[in-house]
C-alpha cells in the first residue's frame, strides 16, 4: 500500500483520485484550504449555471471511497509545508488551480470601481473572505476580456437579483444587486469576432436574458482575411461569427437593458478622480471614452506559488513536463496547464499525471509509515474538516435553502463553516431559515 497527497479537491484533484483508485494499493488524503470540497466548481461556476454544477455529485461518489480522506481546512504552506508532505507520502499531486487575476496594468486600473473579474466570482459564489468590490452595485459597466469569464460577469450582472433567486446565493448577494441593477453593459473586445474564446454554447444562452437587447454593430463583423480563414476552419470561430451576425441583424426592442459588444478595442485607460467614471479604448476608430461606474476585468487567471514547487511566473503555473514536477511532485489542472479548457478537459489532464505517477510509482521509497499528514496536523491543534464535517455543512446549506424554495443558500463565513463541521453549531439558527 502507498499513501498518496492531493492537493487541492476541485475538479482535477478529484479527477486524479479517481484516475489512482483504479489502483488498488494506494490510499489517497485529498488536502485543501478551504472546508469545503470541488473548489471551481463551488467558487467558481456561476451560481446559474446548475447543470455544471450538478458534476458534484459525480466528485462525492469518488471522494466517499473508503480509500479516500478529505482534509478541508488545511493549507499547504500555512499548516504544513511541502518539505513535510514529501515526508509523509509516497507521492503528491498538486492540484491547486489558479485563483489569481490577471492583472490589467494600464492607468486607472487601482481606482475604486476597477474589479479583477476573480474578486467579483469570489463575492458572487460567497468565497469565505471575499468582500462586496467597491463598484458592485453598478447602473453602467464595462466587461473586458473575451472568454467564457466575461460572460459569467456579465450574466450576473444583467440577472440581478430576480434572475438569480433559484440559486445557491446568499441573500446579501441577491439584495446587493438587486439595488441597482445594471442596465447598460459593454463588453470590450481587444480581437475581432471569430478571435474571441467564447465558448459558442455560452454566447447563445444570454439569448436567454430577459429584458435585455443585445446590440452589435454589423461594422464591427467585417472579418480580416485571417479572421475569414480561421472561421472557415474552425466550427467554433464560425459559430462565435454566425451568433455575431445573427444579434447584428437583430433590431433593439426598446427592452429596459443593454448589453453591447465592441470588437478590436483594447483599454488603455481607466479614468475618474477619486472612483472609476470612464474606460478609454483605443482602436481602428481611434480614442474613444465609455462612461461607465465599474470595470470589470476578465482577462484569464494565474497559479500560485507553493514553497517548493517551481514555478513559472510568465505563464502563472507550477513547471512540469505532462505534469511530473520531479518523481513524487505531479501536478494537473490549471496548476499544471495554466486557466484553459472547461471542466471536462480536466479529466484527461489527470489521466496524463496519474499515468506517470504510477510509472515512477515503484522506483519511489516508499514513504513513512502509511499515516499521512493527520497526526502532525492533530499535534498542531489544525481544526482539519473531515468528509463527514462537510455533510454536515452540506446539510446545514440545504437546509437554509429549503426554507426559502432553494437547493441551497451558501454559507459564507469561514468559521462558521468550521464550526458546523466540527458539530459546535448543530443547525442553521431561526434567524438564518426565516431571513
Ligand atoms: P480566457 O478564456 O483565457 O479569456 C481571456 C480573455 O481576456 C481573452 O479574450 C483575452 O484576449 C482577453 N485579454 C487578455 N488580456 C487582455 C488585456 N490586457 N486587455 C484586453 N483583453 C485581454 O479566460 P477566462 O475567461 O478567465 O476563462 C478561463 C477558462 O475557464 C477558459 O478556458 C474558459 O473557457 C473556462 N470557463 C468556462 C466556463 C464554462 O464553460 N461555462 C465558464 C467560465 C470559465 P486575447 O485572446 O486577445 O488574449
Amino acid at each position: 500500500m502507498q499513501r498518496i497527497a492531493v492537493v487541492g479537491a476541485g475538479p482535477s484533484g478529484i479527477f486524479a483520485v479517481n484516475g489512482l483508485l483504479a489502483r488498488d494499493d494506494v490510499l489517497v488524503d485529498v488536502i485543501d484550504r478551504s472546508p469545503t470540497p470541488f473548489g471551481l466548481v463551488r467558487y467558481g461556476v456561476a451560481p446559474d449555471h446548475l447543470k455544471i454544477k450538478s458534476v458534484e455529485r459525480k466528485f462525492t461518489q469518488t471522494m466517499v471511497d473508503p480509500r479516500v480522506s478529505f482534509h478541508g481546512n488545511v493549507e499547504v504552506g500555512r499548516d504544513v509545508s511541502l518539505a513535510e508532505l514529501r515526508a509523509s507520502y509516497a507521492a503528491i499531486v498538486l492540484a491547486t488551480g489558479a485563483a489569481r487575476s490577471r492583472r490589467l496594468g494600464i492607468p486607472g486600473d487601482d481606482l475604486p470601481g476597477h474589479i479583477p473579474a476573480g474578486q467579483f466570482v469570489d463575492w458572487y459564489n460567497s468565497r469565505p473572505g471575499a468582500s462586496r468590490p467597491a463598484g458592485i452595485p453598478a447602473r453602467r459597466v464595462a466587461v473586458i476580456g473575451a472568454g467564457n469569464v466575461a460572460l459569467d460577469s456579465a450574466r450576473v450582472l444583467l440577472k440581478a437579483g430576480t434572475g438569480l433567486a433559484h440559486t445557491d446565493v446568499t441573500d446579501e448577494v441577491l439584495a446587493v444587486l438587486d439595488r441597482r441593477p445594471t442596465n447598460e453593459l459593454t463588453m470590450v473586445i481587444r480581437r475581432g469576432a471569430a478571435d474571441t474564446k467564447f465558448s459558442p454554447a455560452e454566447l447563445l444562452d444570454l439569448d436567454k436574458l430577459e429584458g435585455v437587447d443585445i446590440l452589435v454593430d454589423p461594422e464591427d463583423l467585417k472579418l480580416i482575411a485571417e479572421e475569414e480563414a480561421r472561421a472557415g476552419e474552425d466550427r467554433f470561430a464560425a459559430a462565435r461569427v454566425r451568433i455575431f451576425r445573427k444579434w447584428s441583424a437583430t433590431p433593439a426592442t426598446g427592452a429596459p437593458k443593454v448589453l453591447r459588444f465592441r470588437f478590436r478595442e483594447a483599454p488603455v485607460r481607466i479614468l475618474g478622480d477619486d472612483r472609476v467614471e470612464a474606460l478609454e479604448l483605443s482602436g481602428e476608430r481611434g480614442v474613444s471614452r465609455l462612461p461607465v461606474d465599474t470595470v470589470v476585468s476578465a482577462i484569464g487567471y494565474n497559479g500560485e506559488r507553493i514553497d517548493g514547487a517551481p514555478f513559472d511566473d510568465r505563464r502563472g503555473r507550477i513547471v512540469n513536463d505532462r505534469g511530473r514536477v520531479a518523481p513524487g511532485i505531479y501536478t494537473v489542472g490549471w496548476a499544471k496547464r495554466g486557466p484553459s479548457g472547461v471542466i471536462g478537459s480536466n479529466k484527461s489532464c489527470a489521466a496524463e499525471t496519474v499515468a506517470l505517477l504510477l510509472e515512477d510509482l515503484p522506483s519511489i521509497p516508499v514513504a513513512v509509515g502509511l499515516r499521512g499528514i493527520a497526526p502532525l496536523l492533530h499535534a498542531r491543534g489544525r481544526r482539519v474538516v473531515d468528509w463527514r464535517g462537510w455533510t454536515a455543512i452540506d446539510a446545514a446549506e440545504t437546509a437554509v435553502g429549503a426554507s426559502k424554495g432553494r437547493l441551497r443558500t451558501k454559507i459564507a463565513d469561514h468559521d462558521r463553516l468550521v464550526e458546523i463541521a466540527l458539530g459546535r453549531t448543530l443547525a442553521p439558527t431561526l434567524k438564518e431559515t426565516e431571513s
